[in-house]
C-alpha cells in the first residue's frame, strides 16, 4: 500500500477522536521554535508542546534562512510570538556534504545545473546554531525585543544542550 493510503487511514482514527476545533490561531505560549526536519525530531514531543502552542518552522538543518525569516516576521507581527528558539541536532545531515557535492550529484543525476544554489550545509552545529540566532538578531525585520536561544537537541539521548553565544559575536 502507498503511503499516502496509510497516512490517510491513520487521519480517520484521529479525526474520530479530534477535539481541539476551537483553538485559536495565534499561539497561546507565544513560541516560535526553528529546528531541523529530521525524521527523528519530534519537537512537540520532546519540548512538551500541546497543539496550539508554538509555531514550528522547519527545514534541512534548523536555521534561520531568508525563507525562515520570513516565518518568523508573521509569526511575530501577525500572530504574536515573542519568543524564538532554535534547535539543531547531533547527527544532522547537513554535516555530510559540500555545496559542491551536492551540485555534483545534481549534474550527474539529474542533468541540473544548480551551481548557483546554496544548500547551506555547514560543518559545526554549534556555529551554525550561533549564525542563526546572529541573523534572527540582525534581521531588520524582527524587533530586538525579542527572546532568542539556541540548542542543540542529542538525537541519541533527547536531551537538549544550550549553545551559548561566543563574545565576539555578542551583538
Ligand atoms: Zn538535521
Amino acid at each position: 500500500m502507498p503511503e499516502r493510503d496509510v497516512l490517510q487511514a491513520a487521519n480517520e482514527v484521529y479525526a474520530d477522536s479530534f477535539s481541539q476545533g476551537h483553538l485559536p490561531m495565534p499561539p497561546a505560549r507565544r513560541l516560535a521554535i526553528v529546528t531541523c526536519m529530521d525524521a527523528r525530531l519530534d519537537p512537540a514531543r520532546f519540548l512538551g508542546l500541546e497543539p496550539g502552542d508554538a509555531h514550528v518552522i522547519r527545514n534541512a538543518g534548523g536555521q534561520v534562512t531568508e525563507d525562515a525569516i520570513r516565518s518568523l516576521v508573521i509569526s511575530h507581527w501577525l500572530l504574536g510570538t515573542q519568543e524564538i528558539v532554535v534547535i539543531a541536532h547531533t547527527d544532522c545531515g547537513m554535516l555530510t556534504f559540500t555545496n559542491d557535492d551536492l551540485h555534483g550529484k545534481l549534474r550527474d543525476e539529474a542533468g541540473a545545473d544548480a551551481s548557483d544554489v546554496d544548500f547551506l550545509p555547514f560543518p559545526n552545529i554549534e556555529d551554525s546554531v550561533r549564525a542563526s540566532l546572529r541573523a534572527a538578531r540582525e534581521s531588520p525585520l524582527l524587533p530586538d525585543t525579542l527572546e532568542a536561544s539556541g540548542w542543540v537537541y542529542d538525537v541519541r539521548t533527547g536531551r537538549l544542550a544550550e549553545v551559548r553565544e561566543t563574545a565576539d559575536v555578542r551583538g
